[in-house]
């Protein structure tokens, strides 16, 4: 047999001994995984039920303080839960912010409704709840009011869900939080997607725990959960046959994946510690260079800086995005533009929309810099010295 690769292989092409590749968010293990797969394992509950997801969707409620919880396949069968539940049918307006990841709105297109995508605030870099105000105003007088109006906590920044219920209310428009991002973040002391009708949350490999794939509806509304508990598993009816009063998915999580997620969700806090000390000191190592700007954290939460981005102004920085991404790839360094909006993708091209000057500008000077908890002090100072060095070139 070959002898397996190390887990981190190292540069490609350098000599032994170069530093390995970093990455911009690898998983990090908790190291009490084994013990979790190993109880599962021994119980034979491996399918998507049993007492592991119970366990599993118990520690998301206490760490989303959310009394409701589906434990789900990814967090983009979530989010097609939740637009099922809230009954999106053809033709109907989803709005969203489009400074986002496409799995925000991907499902709800898949089922007929046509996405209209509003700004963000730079203050924020989340869904503009003064926009939404106006929109929701001339969409009220038009009589074509969204079916949902969709929440984003972009790198771990929670969505001001408090203004953006508030303007739903007065037009009884349910609000779904895409927390994909947000798991750990707070909103005026309380946790990230509270105030929504709906939160879905990720547990995907690159997020700030994970379960190896995997994600979570959550709600304080019982009715919605156990609907999408029954659309998860085929919607099943009560019955000795199979029945079926309404098509359904297989979207329910595996218990062996819960296992996993189980040790993860129980170090959230050290993961969320960890990832805000690691922009911090990005950001002080980097405050003196003209023209570069950490991420702006707004007063009502903390955020967890699941990825830590900057901008960079070439105008004051002499340099600019795209020169210091290439710099940090020559350095064996990944990192990744901000997400490009949604309008500008191909596939959204026609959609309709309000604002997205501020998305484009974020878009055209946005760079995410590797936040992966494991990731050691020597390694975030080469992060530091290859951005530094454009500066100096
Ligand atoms: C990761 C992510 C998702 C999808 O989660 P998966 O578990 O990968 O399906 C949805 N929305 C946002 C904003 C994300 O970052």
């Amino acid at each position: 047999m070959s002898p397996r690769p190390p887990p981190s292989a190292p540069v490609s092409g350098a000599a032994a001994g170069a530093a390995r590749r970093i990455h911009l968010s690898p998983p990090h293990l908790a190291g009490t995984e084994i013990d979790h797969l190993r109880a599962v394992l021994d119980s034979g509950w491996v399918a998507p039920a049993g007492p592991a997801i119970a366990a599993f969707e118990c520690a998301v409620g206490a760490a989303t303080r959310f009394p409701h919880v589906l434990a789900t396949a990814s967090g983009t069968a979530a989010l097609h839960l939740a637009y099922r539940v809230l009954d999106v049918a053809p033709g109907d307006e989803v709005w969203a912010p489009g400074f986002t990841f496409v799995a925000t709105v991907a499902p709800a297109v898949q089922m007929g409704a046509v996405p209209r995508f509003l700004d963000v605030c730079p203050r924020s870099w989340t869904l503009d709840p003064g926009l939404l105000r106006a929109e929701l105003r001339a969409a009220a007088r038009r009589g074509r009011l969204p079916r949902v109006v969709v929440a984003v906590d972009i790198y771990g920044q929670a969505s001001d869900l408090d203004a953006i219920a508030a303007a739903c209310a007065r037009y009884d428009v349910p609000v779904l939080s895409d927390s994909a991002e947000g798991l750990g973040a707070t909103l005026r002391g309380g946790a990230a997607g509270r105030g929504a009708r709906l939160a879905a949350f990720s547990f995907n490999g690159n997020k700030i725990v994970t379960a190896g794939g995997g994600g979570a509806l959550a709600s304080d509304d019982p009715v919605l959960v156990a609907r999408a508990r029954h659309l998860a598993s085929h919607a099943k009816d009560p019955a000795a046959h199979y029945q079926h009063s309404a098509t359904g998915h297989a979207y329910g999580m595996s218990s062996v994946l819960a296992a996993v997620g189980l040790a993860q969700v129980a170090v959230l806090a050290d993961r969320v510690a960890a990832r805000r000390a690691i922009f911090a000191r990005y950001a002080a190592a980097l405050a003196d260079l003209p023209g570069l700007d950490p991420m702006p954290e707004p007063a009502w939460g903390r955020a967890t800086h699941w990825l830590g981005a900057i901008l960079v102004d070439p105008a004051r920085a002499g340099t600019d995005r795209d020169e210091i991404r290439a710099a940090l790839e020559e350095a064996g360094v990944e990192s990744r533009p901000v997400w490009k909006p949604l309008p500008d993708q191909p596939v959204f091209r026609d959609a309709p929309v309000a604002g997205g000057a501020v998305a484009r500008g974020l878009f055209a000077r946005g760079l995410c810099l590797p936040s992966g908890t494991a990731m050691t002090e020597a390694e975030q100072d080469r992060v530091i010295a290859a951005i530094r060095a454009c500066w100096r070139g």
